[in-house]
């Protein structure tokens, strides 16, 4: 019988071997996900020996209290009106992390979401994809907690308003035809700046712990998730929690399967690091950092309309074309570029050019459609 330190010992042994062997056989299969920023040395969750000091402590903000009841910022940073969360945490408090496991207890919805408790998820090969996610969750919150943060392992149900330094649904996915692979991570509908660099550092480091290819094409479901839909729903996280969808692979796939269940610890330690990453790389005095973005609604400026793109680029793949009487739904910027929804096809999540279209003012959809992934 072995004692919990020794079963932990071989925990981590297990844990680091991987990541070691990743980090020396994948060489960046994602230039487009990666972050501008260099990319820092923490990215391994060390072993327990090294792991009580809390992340990053030299990346905390100076100890000065911010003003209760405010988002933390820097004096020069102007916050917009509307910007309290719920319980703002002060400099240099431990990182509190939500890792929902999806589909988890899913029949304890509320009355709310009553629609969502027989929502079981994906189902393929004899694996239920509420367990594969509580497996791959649990993994994450024993790393997590090891580098000595607060971590609440959430199911289905979210508490009212829950709000953390990142939030981060876990969930795996399934296609009829079988032939589809790879992994997805999508940001709420409004993405802030801080929502944007947890899904940079996510998707880098679970491409680099697991190998799977990146599939950015359909977010459409993954954006409108549930837990996500504050505007709709109470049981949904404060709009300034820094938020993530993962789709880990398809349970459909033997391939993706493979990774999925068979290297559960590799999962896990992708999304680990990506959070852990995201903590080191921000700038916790930045608050409107946390704030998400609100867009006027769009027309083409053109009289032959406009093209709707599958990125923020001339040469990417036209989704749509949209006549000049369209509207576009906007909830991001980048690049000079807006990503959005075209009215009366949200299945087109793309992206127009900034200097091709012109504000109206037509109002968004509300609350935006929402899904349970
Ligand atoms: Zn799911």
């Amino acid at each position: 019988m072995r004692s919990p330190f020794f079963r932990r010992r071989w925990t981590i042994i297990l844990l680091a071997l991987p990541i070691a062997l990743a980090a020396g056989a994948l060489r960046d299969p994602l230039p487009a996900a990666a972050p501008s920023a260099p990319q820092p040395a923490v990215a391994a969750v060390a072993p327990r020996a090294a792991a009580p000091a809390p992340v990053a402590p030299s990346r905390r903000a100076a100890p000065a209290a911010p003003p209760a009841a405010t988002v933390p910022a820097p004096a020069d940073t102007p916050i917009p009106a509307a910007a309290a969360t719920p319980t703002p945490r002060p400099a240099g408090a431990t990182p509190r992390i939500g890792i929902q496991a999806g589909h988890w207890k899913s029949s304890e919805q509320p009355d709310e979401l009553a629609r969502l408790r027989t929502s079981s998820g994906a189902f393929a090969a004899g694996y239920k994809e509420a367990d594969v996610n509580l497996n791959v969750a649990q993994r994450v919150v024993r790393l997590l907690e090891s580098r000595g943060m607060v971590v609440d392992l959430l199911p289905a149900t979210i508490p009212p308003g829950y709000d953390a330094d990142a939030f981060v649904a876990i969930h795996a996915d399934g296609s009829s035809s079988g032939n589809s692979r790879g992994f997805k991570i999508a940001t709420p509908w409004r993405t802030s700046r801080a929502a944007q660099h947890l899904l940079d550092t996510v998707t880098h480091e679970y491409a680099r712990a697991t190998g799977m290819p990146w599939d950015d094409a359909i977010t459409f479901n993954m954006r409108g998730y549930y837990a996500f839909n504050n505007r709709r729903h109470t049981h949904a996280i404060a709009s300034t929690t820094p938020a993530v969808i993962v789709e880990m692979g398809f349970l459909t796939s033997a391939a993706d399967r493979a990774v999925i269940i068979g290297r559960a610890d590799n999962v896990a330690i992708g999304i680990a690091n990506g959070i852990i990453r995201y903590l080191n790389e921000r700038d916790p005095r930045d608050g409107a950092a946390l704030l998400p973005p609100s867009f006027k609604t769009q027309r083409p400026i053109d009289a032959g309309g406009v093209d709707v793109r599958a990125a923020p680029r001339d040469d990417a793949k036209v989704l749509k074309h949209v006549g000049a009487d369209g509207r576009i739904f906007i909830f991001q910027e980048r690049d000079g570029w807006y990503q959005g929804v075209v009215r009366g096809d949200f299945r087109v999540v793309g992206w127009v050019r900034r200097d091709q279209v012109a504000s109206t003012d037509d109002p968004p959809p509300t609350p935006p459609p929402d899904t349970d992934s």
